[in-house]
């Protein structure tokens, strides 16, 4: 059988039976965006590692050093806040390529080191090594979370509304400039920039933890196209998503004039957005969004709501049935 018969997602569901099995009480393993390690009475330790590979996550020619660095740790970062978490130190083990030189690492150092100061992380350790090939960096965080404020994939139920905490599309569009080698102008530069300089939604994630009304949470890693599969997985529901409320960009919805992309195939399948997914009950979510745009400035905006089990996964736009062509991201498909 190969890999891309049943997909990153089929893989994990092959091999993780036997390490959920007899959790001690309050672990969470395998599935969500970090494991789940009760710790001390007001606190749970959040675990979670990402790793980039050369060619596969990053093409080494287009991305600076200092960006890869800072990517690194903030797709880590944007894990924890995903749970409602803080981070608290980082471990980073590194397979660097011969052609790679010490300048080179610096920079990248420097990227980890803006972030990670920024967010109060500490790099506490890792593992350096030579590779025969692509250059490897794999990241992992630690955190922390209030016991009754984390947030799981699996709280999701039918009639909870599906928000998210910024633009989708950015980032997969910022891929799509430097693959299609687009002139970097303005909106080019823009998209790019937030493909190479995620930010985590760490504030956010921790805001909507504390808020009773949210039931599930999740980042956007691959795309809400995949992301949603992963929360109705967990929750045994099924998602209704109406394209046109896909908050795009300004930079984004010129862009895919300029080249002919659509706009909501980008949002929903790029991926690499690492805005949050949050899922609310519908009697509390006209409160809370209004409470976040007070507080964050932006919107918290309904793109969708959660069904029953068997509706699947559904795209609608204009209030019609719709299919996407383009899918989120599986790394065996
Ligand atoms: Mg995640």
């Amino acid at each position: 059988m190969r890999l891309s018969d049943i997909g990153e997602f089929g893989l994990i569901r092959r091999f993780s039976p036997p390490f959920l099995r007899n959790l001690p009480a309050g672990v969470v393993g395998i599935g969500d965006d970090c494991a789940v390690l009760p710790w001390k009475g007001n606190a749970h330790l959040l675990v979670t590692t990402d790793m980039l590979i050369e060619d596969i996550h990053f093409i080494r020619v287009k991305a600076a050093p200092r960006d890869l660095g800072y990517k690194s740790l903030a797709v880590n970062l944007s894990d924890i806040a995903a749970m409602g978490g803080t981070p608290r130190s980082a471990f980073l083990s590194i397979g660097v390529p011969s052609d790679i030189n010490v300048e080179w690492l610096d920079e990248f150092f420097r990227g980890i080191e803006g972030l990670a100061r920024a967010e109060n992380v500490r790099l506490l350790g890792g593992d350096t090594t030579k590779s025969p090939g692509p250059l490897v960096i794999n990241i992992g965080v630690l955190g922390g979370v209030h016991p009754a404020r984390v947030k799981y994939r699996s709280g999701a139920k039918p009639g909870n509304i599906i928000s998210v905490t910024g633009f989708l599309g950015d980032s997969g569009a910022g891929l799509r400039v430097l693959i299609e080698n687009r002139p970097l102008k303005g909106d080019e530069k823009y998209l790019v920039r937030q493909h190479h300089r995620p930010r985590a939604h760490l504030a956010e994630g921790a805001w909507l933890a504390a808020k009773e009304g949210v039931t599930a949470m999740m980042d956007v890693s691959d795309g809400i196209d995949s992301d949603l599969r992963r929360i109705m997985e967990r929750s045994g529901c099924g998602a209704s998503v109406d394209l046109e409320d896909l908050p795009l960009s300004a930079p984004l919805k010129r862009a895919a004039i300029k080249y002919g992309w659509n706009p909501f195939e980008t949002a929903a399948s790029g991926g690499e957005d690492y805005c949050l997914l949050a899922i609310v009950r519908p009697d509390r979510f006209g409160k809370i969004a209004a409470a976040f745009g007070r507080k964050f400035g932006r919107p918290l905006s309904k793109i969708g709501v959660i069904t029953r089990v068997h509706e699947g996964l559904k795209y609608r736009l204009g209030g019609k049935p719709v299919t996407l062509k383009r899918h989120g991201f599986d790394h065996f498909g």
